[in-house]
Parts: structure tokens; C-alpha cells; sequence
């Protein structure tokens, strides 16, 4: 995935490079610093030794001896004086070039600590805001992984207003079992969807044409992993593609049809998830780069899906190119109906997505800081 907000400690990572936020001497200090030299052991200060230090903004690297990380990229952020003394720059700096140096150095996974938010004493939010839109710049026009680790989550500052209009809809419509949710019907004046709320249709209430039709077309529910689950197979039960080949199979044998009646359902699918993703993509004038990067999916995956016309794709990798897409609501659920999913209102993260997508906000770092403080799975890749 292009970029990446987890939590953690940046030691444990197995990426190309991490980055230390170090002081200009490179010889080491407190609290990432520490924690890196700690773990790469005493051949990391021997190299750093080398290096005869490193100015505020610029970057140096090492490989990562001990560390699962190839390499370190140790660089220095300001020391917060207060905001008049060129500290924005300086952290923008130091994010810019160390991207650079990962780039020059063929790194393709790169993962930074919240530079100069410790004992730097910048304010939290804006060190966040800071990170976020330099890497943001960088990958409008490189390929790489980027990685925020947030070391405790007290220092993650999410945007308080959006946090709390969040924490409001989600109160309004994420069902946690307690009691009843509201229906994205209820909140868009859209059909309603999800499973469970779907009113059961008898599909002999129609003409042939239509039941065949209705046999051909994958249910949005997610698919079924439990083997006996999908043994016992009835249309309602099974996952998208088995449910649509059993559910031609029961319209079929209900009909009394020819065995051929379900060849002519297969032969008749509905356009695939793939298919529909480049049409809209091509019917917006888009690029292939700029939709996949908007959606914050990697360029090989996106490759992956364009070969595949039968791609089947995670629940994220949808949202996120109907994010990309800018799709309303219930453009969203008919796109996910093609690769066999519902929003529900008894996930979390739906929820907030919902609640992004109602707002026509379609800032895929937005939402994904918002995810992440709510802890739940970013979109994309
Ligand atoms: P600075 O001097 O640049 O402020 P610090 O090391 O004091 O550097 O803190 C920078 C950030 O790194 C802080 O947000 C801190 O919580 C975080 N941090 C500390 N240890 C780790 C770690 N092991 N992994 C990731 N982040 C860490």
C-alpha cells in the first residue's frame, strides 16, 4: 500500500529503510534514536561515526545492521521554538529528504517515526499534518510504500471537529447488536442495503428472462469461508460465485428447465468488478495512475486488476476505488455488489466510510487518519 498510518514500534518493521529521528550529532540520543541503535546494534554507532553528523532537514544513511530494515536513514528535525523559527520547513525537510535518499537508493518500503513530535516538543497535530502532506506530495510523483508508525496513540491528534461529527454518525448509525441501526436509506434517501435487511424476493414471482437474470447475479454478502457452510449450498448461504452458479442451478431445476438453462445464465453474467473499474475510470477521463494513487493502491495490484478480468478483489480495495472514483452512495454499493459486498452497518469502518463518502469528501489521506483513530483497517491495497 502506498501509504500507511499503523501503530508500533519502528524497530520491528521489515521494510527497505526506517527512518531515525536523530540529533545533528548521529551518535545516538533518547527515544527513537535509542530504540534503533538499541536494536541494530554497536555497528550502527561505527558507521554513524563516519558520517561527521547531519544538519537540520538533511539526511544520511546507514544500512540497519541488527534491524529487519536494510537500511536507516537517520535525519534531523527542528526543535520546536515556538513556530516563527522556520520549523515547518525544516520538518517538511526532513521527511523530503529522506524520501529522496530511499529513492536514490532503490528503496521501495520506507517507514518513518512522528520526526520531532518527542522530546522536539513540536505540537503533535501539527507534526502530523506536516508528515502527512509531505509524504503526500512525494507520492503524487513516486512509486513507494510509506509507512507512519505511531509509536503510542496518544501522540496520533486527529482532527478533533471531524472526530467528533465521526463519533456522532457512528452513534446514529453503526449497529453494534445493541439495538437497531439506521439504514443508509434512512441517511441518503437510498435503497436500503446489507444482508441482513435485504427483504427476501421469491424468485418465482417473475418471467423466465427475469429470474435468470436474478440467478446470474451475485448477491452482496460476504463470502462464506466455512467449507460445510458452502457444502450445504443454497443461494442465500454461499459465497457470490457459488451462490450464483446454485442459484441458476435451483432456478433451473425449479423451472424444469434444460440443463442449457444454465449455461445460459453463466453466458449471460453481469460485467465483472475489473471491467466496471476501468470503465468508469476511462468514462471520467481519468488516468490509470491518478485513480490508483488516489485510491492509495500500489501500481502492481492495479496492474493485476487490469489483467484480470475476473480480479476478486478485498472489501477495502473496492471502497477505495469508489473513493477514487468519487462515487455517490449508491453508485458505492452497486460497485461493491460486483465483487460480492455490502456496506454494513454493523462494521465500524463502513460506517465512516459512509459517512466520508455522504459527505462527498473523498480525501483518501482524510479518511484513512480517521480510520486509523478509530482503529480500524485503512483503505487501499
Ligand atoms: P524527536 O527528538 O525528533 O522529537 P523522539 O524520539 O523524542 O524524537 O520522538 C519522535 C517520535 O518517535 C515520537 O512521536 C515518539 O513517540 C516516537 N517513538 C519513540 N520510540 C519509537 C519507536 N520505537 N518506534 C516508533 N516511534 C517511536
Amino acid at each position: 500500500m502506498p501509504f500507511r498510518i499503523v501503530s508500533g514500534d519502528i524497530t520491528k518493521l521489515h521494510v527497505d529503510a526506517i527512518v531515525n529521528a536523530a540529533n545533528t550529532s548521529l551518535l545516538g540520543g533518547g527515544g527513537v534514536d535509542g530504540a534503533i541503535h538499541r536494536a541494530a546494534g554497536p555497528r550502527l554507532l561505527e558507521e554513524c561515526r563516519t558520517l561527521h553528523g547531519c544538519r537540520t532537514g538533511e539526511a544520511k544513511m546507514t544500512l540497519g545492521y541488527d534491524l529487519p530494515a536494510k537500511y536507516v536513514i537517520h535525519t534531523v528535525g527542528p526543535i520546536w521554538q515556538g513556530g516563527r523559527c522556520g520549523e515547518e520547513e525544516l520538518l517538511r525537510s526532513a521527511y523530503r529528504n529522506s524520501l529522496l535518499l530511499a529513492l536514490e537508493k532503490n528503496c521501495e518500503s520506507v517507514a518513518f517515526p512522528m520526526i520531532s513530535a518527542g522530546v522536539y516538543g513540536y505540537p503533535k497535530e501539527q507534526a502530523l499534518e506536516v508528515a502527512v502532506s509531505t509524504i503526500r506530495a512525494f507520492l503524487e510523483e513516486n512509486e513507494m510504500d510509506v509507512i507512519l508508525v505511531i509509536f503510542d496513540r496518544d501522540s496520533f491528534r486527529f482532527d478533533v471537529r471531524l472526530y467528533s461529527e465521526i463519533s456522532g454518525y457512528l452513534r446514529n448509525t453503526y449497529d453494534d447488536g445493541k439495538g437497531p441501526g439506521i439504514i443508509l436509506g434512512d441517511v441518503v434517501g437510498s435503497a436500503a442495503v446489507g444482508g441482513g435487511s435485504r427483504p427476501r424476493r421469491s424468485l418465482f414471482s417473475r418471467t423466465k428472462k427475469a429470474r435468470v437474470e436474478e440467478c446470474a447475479r451475485a448477491l452482496p454478502e460476504e463470502p462464506v469461508e466455512d467449507e460445510e457452510a458452502a457444502d450445504a449450498i443454497t443461494p442465500d448461504a454461499a459465497p457470490p460465485v457459488m451462490r450464483m452458479q446454485a442459484e441458476a442451478m435451483y432456478c433451473a431445476s425449479a423451472m424444469g428447465a434444460a440443463p442449457n438453462g444454465l449455461a445460459e445464465a453463466l453466458s449471460n453474467l453481469d460485467e465483472s468488478f475489473s471491467q466496471a473499474l476501468l470503465r468508469m475510470i476511462d468514462s471520467r477521463g481519468m488516468k490509470d495512475s491518478e485513480c490508483y494513487k488516489k485510491a492509495n493502491i500500489d501500481r502492481k495490484l492495479f496492474s493485476k486488476i487490469r489483467s484480470d478480468v475476473n480480479y476478486r478483489p478485498s472489501k477495502q480495495t473496492v471502497l477505495a476505488f469508489a473513493v477514487a472514483l468519487e462515487l455517490d452512495l449508491n453508485e458505492t454499493e452497486a460497485f461493491l455488489k460486483k465483487a460480492g459486498f455490502a456496506l454494513s452497518h454493523s462494521n465500524k469502518a463502513d460506517v465512516i466510510v459512509e459517512y466520508f463518502i455522504a459527505n462527498k469528501n473523498y480525501d483518501m489521506y482524510s479518511i484513512n487518519e480517521a480510520l486509523f483513530a478509530f482503529d480500524q483497517n485503512l483503505l487501499g491495497a
